[in-house]
């Protein structure tokens, strides 16, 4: 392993190379790459069986420049402080990125919620809300879902706020249930702002949607909603499919829910009648015109990057690419849309969300992904520009477009 496989220390890499393209020096990167805050925490809990289990949670508070820090957070076996930093990082320059007036920041705790029951769950919500209450708020920093955390928990934890403050603060979290003050269309918000820019690099290319093979890695909310969105809006052919126990395939086409409803009865999409099982790592070298890792980080690498054979790679995960993997995509002509900017459309949902929130008026559907629609369009072109104007990846386009916002936001109000 080479220490660009820690997460936080890809970011950083990321990020100096940015300055440098920008002409930026060692005393901005500085201002930049490290956390305002990072906070640690340890939860202790009675579980169902009688026995005490402590826990080790996490919340990182970036950037505050443009507004109220914003992220995610993590329930997961393998969560680490390193990656809760990378992805507060991430959470800045998405934000930026979209334009939204945000911040970035990003929390986890390091479990399996798999393995617990409802109470267990409910109790280390609202046992982490306990600890960070001090610290989050609306108009401070506001959580969300990420990686197998959901509507409900969000609700136990907005309740347990609220509790604390003795007011309602429906903004202080977002990725709601609808009846407490969620938006419409944020269950789907990720995969619909990630297929408006597969739309958009489609055009770039001249590549025509319709029976376009797809394959993708991680069929969780993000993964399954962008198989059902490239099939019922564009007619691609999803082609391959995988979760954390492996992969199927058919080159004729898997339906997308047949998948979805097999996952929820067995626990898997892999055995799903009609499918060949692959593993996660033959699913990435697969033969397609669209590649979506929509699971977790660091899945190409420099190993497997100059075997990847597709024209278009989403990142929905956050993460999956490391730097060295970026160059050699580039040199081989894939067109990258990177994560933190094809993932923003769950953030820029959640910021509808909190706008919704706080007027206590809320839209349609429709009315969300117009709106989203423009603002993920808008996104992607001023990435691809700035990555052309210095001939790079659009990572690297990305970045040129969220650091100067946030070196922006930072210089007028004399932080630097
Ligand atoms: N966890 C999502 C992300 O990584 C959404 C964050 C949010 O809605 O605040 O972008």
């Amino acid at each position: 392993m080479t220490e660009y496989l820690d997460p936080f220390k890809i970011s950083q890499t990321q990020l100096a190379e940015a300055c440098k393209i920008k002409g930026y020096d060692n005393e901005i990167y500085e201002a930049l790459s490290q956390p305002e805050r990072f906070i640690e925490i340890k939860i202790t809990l009675k579980m169902d069986n009688g026995h005490l289990k402590t826990f080790k949670g996490f919340r990182s508070q970036y950037n505050s420049a443009r507004g109220p820090m914003k992220g995610g957070i993590r329930w997961h076996p393998e969560e680490s402080g390193s990656l809760v930093k990378a992805l507060s990082a991430w959470m800045t320059w998405k934000t930026a990125c979209v334009d939204i007036p945000l911040g970035g920041a990003k929390g986890g705790i390091i479990c399996n919620p798999k393995g617990m029951s409802e109470r267990e769950l409910e109790t280390l919500a609202r046992s982490y809300i306990r600890q960070l209450a001090d610290f989050i708020g609306p108009n401070i920093d506001v959580p969300a879902p990420d990686v197998y955390t959901n509507p409900q928990i969000m609700a136990w934890m907005m309740d347990e706020y609220e509790t604390i403050v003795r007011r309602h603060a429906p903004s202080v979290i977002t990725g709601k249930p609808l009846p407490i003050g969620g938006s419409a269309g944020r269950a789907i918000a990720t995969a619909k702002g990630g297929v408006f820019c597969i739309r958009e690099a489609a055009k770039d290319i001249g590549l025509n949607l319709k029976g376009a093979p797809v394959a993708i890695q991680g069929y969780g909310n993000a993964g399954s909603w962008a198989a059902k969105l490239l099939k019922d809006d564009f007619d691609c052919k999803i082609i391959a499919v995988s979760d954390s126990k492996g992969g199927i395939c058919n080159l004729d086409g898997i339906d997308p829910y047949k998948a979805a409803d097999h996952k929820e009865k067995t626990g898997t999409v892999v055995g799903l009648d009609g499918t060949k099982k692959i593993t996660n790592e033959e699913l990435l070298e697969l033969e397609c015109d669209i590649l979506v890792p929509a699971a977790l980080e660091n899945v190409i690498t420099k190993k497997n990057a100059s075997q990847i054979k597709t024209k278009i790679i989403a990142e929905l995960a956050n993460g999956p690419t490391t730097p060295q993997a970026d160059n050699i995509l580039h040199n081989n002509n894939v067109l990258m849309i990177p994560d933190f900017l094809c993932n923003a459309g769950g953030v820029t949902v959640s910021y509808f969300e909190m706008v919704q929130g706080y007027y206590r008026y809320f839209w349609t559907e429709e009315e969300v992904f117009v709106a989203l629609d423009r603002i993920m369009t808008n996104a992607y072109r001023s990435t691809v520009e700035h990555a052309e104007q210095v001939n790079t990846h659009n990572r690297m386009g990305a970045y040129m477009v969220s650091i100067d916002r946030v070196i922006e936001a930072m210089q007028l109000r004399g932080w630097i």
